[in-house]
């Protein structure tokens, strides 16, 4: 399938690349204390990569059934300017593990998510802002800018609500499976009506 969202990020990479940005571009250091006050009304374009574990994160730990030193997010971000307003583009990119809602045995999830932040002066331009995509999102320019939280907001979005296990995968027990069944005079009594 068309990778939709990833081709619109590339072609903002290239924008920002062929119309020369008119400010510097500013490494940003990929750690919990650097992503916790950005400075978006900086004149200058960051670019950063890094990973950030899910200890970092704890609403996402408060979710997990296990918090490993492996388990986290490699987090690519850009920013650049477009009609004087910052914009900022996040690739997220990680795993973790959350209970099955069926037999609570971890279960792995692999994430990727791709969100752009547009930043307005004002909570109102913000709030009447125009978004042509899903992934775009309004945001108040300030030079505090919360990315950690904003980073961890967008991976709790994308957790299912009932995670479970394939069938055939899930370690549900042989009695509780067949609770689960539809109940076969049931069945027959409704193919009577
Ligand atoms: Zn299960």
């Amino acid at each position: 399938m068309f990778d939709n969202v990833n081709y619109l990020n590339e072609l903002q990479i290239a924008d920002r690349m062929t119309h020369n940005s008119p400010y510097p571009i500013q490494t940003l250091e990929i750690s919990p204390s650097s992503l916790l006050r950005v400075d978006m009304l900086a004149p200058v374009s960051y670019e950063g990569e890094g990973f950030i574990q899910l200890a970092n994160f704890p609403r996402l730990s408060a979710e997990a059934a296990s918090v490993n030193p492996e388990d986290g997010f490699d987090c690519q971000i850009f920013s650049w300017h477009q009609d004087d307003r910052p914009l900022m583009g996040v690739k997220i990119r990680g795993r973790m593990a959350i209970a099955c809602q069926r037999c609570l045995d971890p279960l792995g999830l692999e994430l990727e998510i791709h969100k752009t932040y547009v930043f307005l002066k004002t909570e109102g331009e913000a709030d009447e802002f125009p978004l042509d995509r899903d992934d775009e999102e309004a945001m108040v320019a300030s030079t505090h800018f919360n990315l950690l939280e904003a980073i961890e907001d967008e991976i709790l979005l994308e957790l299912p609500h009932a995670p479970k296990h394939p069938v055939g995968q899930c370690q549900l027990r042989p009695l509780e499976a067949d609770m689960e069944k539809p109940n076969p005079f049931k069945v027959l009594k409704n193919l009577k009506k």
